[in-house]
């Protein structure tokens, strides 16, 4: 029963008034706001010494470099993943940079840059659980934790049609991999990076299951229209992408 998340195969047009677009910009002149939820290892996370204030991880990187192809100055709004849509519609800020999978339902606010990651989702459960060995196994009454918004929200909620009692939805991933420690989830569904990044931090197994989790690909989202700042980051992408810096942070943050 595997229904595929949709894509997003092709970048909508972006011939859409540039000069709308711009009205409400986030940025100031020199500034380039970039939106996250800053719980998302090894994405984006806080940490004493950040690379921009507080914040570390591969998109703070990468936005990094697409601040400076701009002569602009990066600065950092963290907060709720569910509110980051909203917030590039609005103008709040210029770019959401958030480990976002490219969905076409989202692509109906924003427009979204090139891909720079391909992931899926993963379960994570407790290492002495042997009742859920795919994602078939939530059914039997088992209780489920997810991030609320995220693409393995939809996944839980809508292509497996887990109960609505049985899933429990939090604003940061850590909330739910702690509930497995404490044995009130069964498990959680989450990004494979990140997944895997909790598993080792928190003593959990991963467990996966291709024929439910699709790839999924991460791409930044910009206000529709915005077609400078667009293609301001693909050209950073691309280049990041041909001499092996994406990689080379992958490899870097693991
Ligand atoms: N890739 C997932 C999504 O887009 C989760 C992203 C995130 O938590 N930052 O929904």
């Amino acid at each position: 029963m595997k229904k595929k998340l949709v894509k997003l195969v092709s970048l909508s047009a972006a011939a859409v008034m540039a000069a709308a677009a711009l009205a409400g910009c986030g940025s100031s002149d020199d500034t380039l706001v970039m939106g996250t939820n800053a719980a998302f290892p090894p994405f984006e996370y806080t940490t004493s010494e950040g690379l921009v204030d507080e914040f570390d991880g591969i998109d703070v990187a990468i936005a990094l470099k697409i601040a400076e192809s701009m002569d602009k100055t990066l600065v950092i709004e963290d907060m709720e993943f569910d509110g980051l849509i909203a917030s590039v519609k609005t103008g709040k800020i210029d770019m959401a940079v958030a480990g976002m999978t490219a969905t076409e339902e989202r692509a109906q606010s924003v427009d979204f840059s090139d891909t720079y990651f391909v992931a899926s989702q993963v379960i994570l459960v407790a290492q002495d659980n042997e009742d859920i060995l795919s994602a078939a196994d939530f059914l039997n009454d088992k209780t489920v934790g997810v991030v609320l918004g995220y693409t393995g929200d939809s996944i839980v909620t809508e292509t497996l049609g887990v109960a609505e009692d049985k899933i429990t939805r939090a604003n940061r991933a850590i909330d739910v991999v702690q509930d497995v420690k404490n044995g009130k989830l069964d498990a959680v569904v989450v990004d494979s990076a990140t997944g895997k990044a909790l598993a080792e931090k928190n003593d959990l197994k991963v467990v996966e299951d291709p024929s439910v989790f699709d790839t999924e690909e991460y791409a930044i989202a910009v206000q529709k229209g915005n077609t400078e700042l667009l293609d301001a980051i693909n050209a950073v992408l691309a280049e990041m992408k041909e001499n092996g810096e994406i990689d080379a942070l992958a490899e870097q943050y693991n």
